[in-house]
């Protein structure tokens, strides 16, 4: 807190020295802030000013008002009211922020107009503000809405899509089954044919005196390998024309491979394919669909045997090869053959719906494919090989067993 005299502060000799006192102000606030004060306050009577200044007084009062207004200093400055005409005071509340009056024993705010328009300013800009907040919110909370039903529309059309997609392929399976049943029909009479030619032979060999046990026993094993292969590729055949919804599970492909060659194998031997297997011995087990991923490896085999069905004079060999391949861990399924071979410049439209060049064909085979080894987190693609016919290869990510894994399939 500092004191100075009014008369030393505000005059220079007999005369107001207004510039020396706004300049003293700022000084004083100066100081005040590098003292690590927050500002200035200052309170002046007008005690020592005589009559004759009071209008330059005023003026300069209204600088300061004005030239404070960003600066971190108050001014309090008192009047008498007794004396002090209406004029005056009028010239006080003008030269002010605003004024207030000790009057019947209280105290009052004098407005001036510019504080009454601000405040009907703030007041005019936070109704407006008020509105537009209510206008956003408004518009975010439809936004919101409209998000919200996109999303459950475009999950509402995914599931559909999934739904379609399932359909066509079991569809595509049943067709592809009814072109094949001819030949699997052949498949599952093979074994059967055996069953009872063992079973005859069974039945000498018990009546025979004394029963040849030995031999009996050896012709029951063979009808019971004999009827495990039937069982298995019924299974197959059911499986893949059942309506089932795709789960995943640990799938062994080159026990897959094996199987698929067995339903195709009718196909195969119609058409004289020699088939030639390279299968890895660590090959790990892939996460997935095995009827969906069956379905793959017997439409490309299907494929293969059809592309080398108008081949001559040169052996047909379909080969098939699984390998595991590192960083990242994958398993790669190829399936090679020497037919015809695929135009460069279709390559990719393949694997559209609908694109075929067999007379009798559907074009959805390649298209499934590959929609079905997506799903899989894998990748199909193909390529001509360098001397004759094509190779599709599918990769997916090998399927690591983690403890956890392990804990829950023995738990
Ligand atoms: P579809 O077998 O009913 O024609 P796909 O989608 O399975 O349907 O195959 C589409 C087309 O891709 C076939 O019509 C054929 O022209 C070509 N293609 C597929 N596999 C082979 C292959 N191994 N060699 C040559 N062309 C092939």
């Amino acid at each position: 807190m500092e004191i100075v005299y009014g008369r030393e502060w505000y005059m220079t000799g007999n005369e107001l020295d207004l510039e020396k006192v706004t300049k003293g102000w700022k000084q004083k606030m100066e100081r005040a802030l590098n003292g690590g004060h927050a500002g200035l306050r200052l309170s002046a009577g007008t005690a020592w000013l005589d009559k004759r200044d009071w209008k330059e007084f005023c003026e300069y009062e209204k600088e300061v008002n004005d030239s404070i207004l960003d600066t971190p200093m108050l001014a309090l400055c008192t009047y008498p009211l007794p004396g002090s005409a209406a004029a005056e005071i009028l010239d006080v509340t003008r030269t002010h922020q605003f004024a207030i009056a000790r009057r019947n024993k209280g105290w009052e705010v004098v407005e001036t107009s510019e504080l009454k328009q601000a405040k009907a300013e703030i007041l005019r800009l936070n109704n407006d503000l008020e509105l537009r907040v209510v206008e956003r919110t408004r518009q975010l909370t439809a936004a919101n809405e409209e998000l919200r039903r996109q999303m459950s529309e475009r999950q509402r059309a995914e599931d559909a899509l999934r739904h379609a997609q399932g359909e066509l392929a079991r569809v595509t399976r049943v067709t592809s089954m009814g072109e094949l049943a001819a030949s699997i029909a052949h498949e599952v009479t093979q074994p059967l044919t055996g069953i009872v030619t063992n079973g005859n032979a069974c039945l000498h060999w018990l009546a025979s005196a004394p029963p040849n046990v030995e031999k009996a026993r050896t012709t029951v094993e063979r009808i019971i390998r004999d009827s495990n292969r039937a069982s298995e590729v019924i299974r197959d055949i059911r499986a893949l024309v059942k309506k089932t919804q795709p789960h995943h599970e640990p799938v062994a492909l080159n026990d897959l491979i094996h199987r698929t060659l067995t339903l195709a194998s009718g196909e195969t031997t119609r058409h004289q394919v020699e088939i030639q297997t390279v299968l890895a011995a660590d090959l790990p087990s892939v996460l997935g669909d095995r009827v969906q991923l069956q379905q793959v490896l017997l439409n490309l085999i299907i494929n293969a045997v059809e592309a080398m069905s108008t081949i001559t004079g040169r052996p047909r060999v379909l080969t098939i090869q699984s390998e595991r391949r590192e960083a990242p861990e994958v398993v790669s399924i190829t399936v090679r053959d020497c037919g015809v071979g695929l135009d460069p410049q279709r390559a990719e439209r393949l694997f559209d719906a609908f694109f075929t060049t067999k007379p009798e064909g559907m074009g959805m085979g390649l298209s499934i494919c590959r929609t079905i080894i997506s799903a899989h987190g894998g990748h199909l693609s193909n390529a001509n090989n360098a001397d004759r016919g094509a190779t599709f290869e599918f990769t997916l990510p090998a399927y690591v067993e983690t403890p956890e894994h392990v804990d829950i399939a023995t738990a």
